[in-house]
Parts: C-alpha cells; sequence; structure tokens
C-alpha cells in the first residue's frame, strides 16, 4: 500500500459514517421503525486496522470482514465481545469448513451459514471452545447462479436440520441482493428474505430462535431497512472505495 491509502481520513469517514446513520434513520422513519432495530456493520474488507480503530472512536462498535485471515489479523488487535473485548466482529463472507476454528475463535455472529457439512465443522469446533455461535443462515434470494446460499425453497428444512446443534445459534437470515441500477429494484429480493423467515413454523427448540435479518449494502441499505433489515452491511458508503484487485476478491471466502 501507499502511504496515502494507509493514512485514514478521520474528518471524511466521520462525515460518511453520519451521513449513512441519518440515511437509516430517515428509512426507519419511513417505514415506522425505531433506529434501534437496526445495527449498522461497518465492512471494514481490504482496510488496515487503522480504519476500524478510527471508525470506532466516531462510535461504531460492529465490523464485518469476509476473509477469515482478515478477520483474524483485525480481531487480533481490537478484539471482539466474544473475546471481552469492545466491539462485535461479524464473519459475512463464504466459509471453507478448514477455516472454521478461526471463525468460532474470533467471531460474535458469522452470517454465512450455507451448507450442512459447514454446520458440523462449525458445532465441532464450538463445543471444543466451549462456547455457543450465534449463526444466520444465508439464502440467494436473487436467483444468481454464482451467488453463495440456500435456495429459497430448501431454507425451511435446513432451518429444521439445524436444531440438532446445541453449539450453534440460528438468529436469523442473510442475503446479498443482485446487483442494480436502482435499489429498488432489489425490494421484491429483501420482501422473499423477511417473508421466508416470517414463514417459519420454529420447532420448540431454543436453538433456533429467527429474528435478524442482515440485509443490504452501500447501494440498497436504505430499501432493505423499510423492507426490515436488522443488520445493514455497509462498506465503501462509510470507508470510501475499495482498490479494484481487492474488490474483484470480495465474494470469495
Ligand atoms: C463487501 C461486502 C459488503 C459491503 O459492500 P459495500 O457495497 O462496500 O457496502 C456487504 N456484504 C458482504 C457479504 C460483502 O462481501
Amino acid at each position: 500500500m501507499t502511504e496515502m491509502e494507509t493514512q485514514v481520513d478521520v474528518r471524511t469517514l466521520a462525515e460518511r459514517l453520519a451521513a449513512v446513520r441519518a440515511r437509516i434513520e430517515a428509512a426507519c422513519r419511513r417505514s415506522g421503525r425505531s433506529p434501534e432495530e437496526v445495527t449498522l456493520i461497518g465492512v471494514t474488507k481490504t482496510f488496515p486496522v487503522e480504519v476500524v480503530e478510527a471508525a470506532f472512536s466516531e462510535g461504531l462498535r460492529d465490523f464485518g470482514e469476509n476473509k477469515v485471515q482478515e478477520l483474524v489479523a483485525k480481531a487480533g488487535r481490537m478484539p471482539g465481545r466474544h473475546e471481552g473485548g469492545a466491539v462485535r466482529w461479524h464473519m459475512i463472507g463464504h466459509l471453507q469448513r478448514n477455516k472454521a476454528k478461526e471463525v468460532v475463535a474470533h467471531a460474535d455472529l458469522f452470517h454465512a451459514l450455507d451448507r450442512l457439512r459447514l454446520a458440523e465443522a462449525l458445532e465441532r469446533r464450538a463445543e471444543a471452545a466451549g462456547r455457543v455461535l450465534p449463526c444466520l443462515v444465508q439464502v440467494n434470494v436473487s436467483g444468481e447462479a454464482t451467488k453463495f446460499g440456500l435456495e429459497p425453497d430448501v431454507v425451511h428444512p435446513f432451518l429444521d436440520e439445524m436444531a440438532r446443534f446445541e453449539h450453534l445459534r440460528i438468529e436469523g437470515l442473510m442475503t446479498l441482493a443482485a446487483p442494480a441500477d436502482h435499489p429498488e429494484d432489489v425490494r421484491p429480493q429483501f420482501r422473499l428474505l423477511r417473508r421466508i423467515m416470517e414463514t417459519y413454523d420454529a420447532p420448540a427448540h431454543p436453538t433456533v430462535r429467527l429474528r435478524a435479518l442482515s440485509m443490504g449494502m452501500s447501494g440498497d441499505f436504505e430499501v432493505a431497512v423499510e423492507e426490515g433489515a436488522t443488520h445493514v452491511r455497509v462498506g465503501s458508503a462509510i470507508f470510501g472505495p475499495r482498490r479494484a484487485a481487492a474488490a474483484s476478491r470480495d465474494h470469495r471466502g
């Protein structure tokens, strides 16, 4: 990285963060929701830990990473709640089973649970670590073949299966909408995710209690809030553009 890129422009960051917060509040007002229902996650992927520290000093407490090695590095410097720290770390990216241990070690909430074998690996690691890992199930609501996540029609049976994992707590659903020219275009996708949650007849089991909807990014978080998002994952609107090489790897684990 060049010197310029490693410098944190605190003023710009503060202004962008304030603007995003104001837009979330406005979306809440429009939809009759309380801003306390919405957790803003600052997605710091590709940015150095100094950026996390700068956002922390502006009051941000929730941070998201999509790669395990970045999560490990940044949580090492700024520990999450689960490790006795002051922030919450959200692992929002696709996860390989052989990295389950690191996520169990550092994540406060895992957003991308999308297959049984991964649940088994996380369960084993969480049991060994003596913790319960809060998780969201990732759903592919956009129909795009390239997206990770379960197809909508298999989400309910998958949730039923999750009930047997005593060290995972399934708290809700997560999705990435399709890239769109207009945020309005993805409203039906967010609505679908909410419907999948609302129509789930939860088994009488304490480990599956759906209440969280992680949806909405820089381009579409206001529509997501209007459709019931409890967690929005916002990167570039707060931290500025990511470098192209890093951005092209964004959706890999
Ligand atoms: C990068 C990323 C985001 C944030 O993207 P922006 O468009 O920069 O807000 C949100 N969710 C996931 C899963 C991501 O990988």
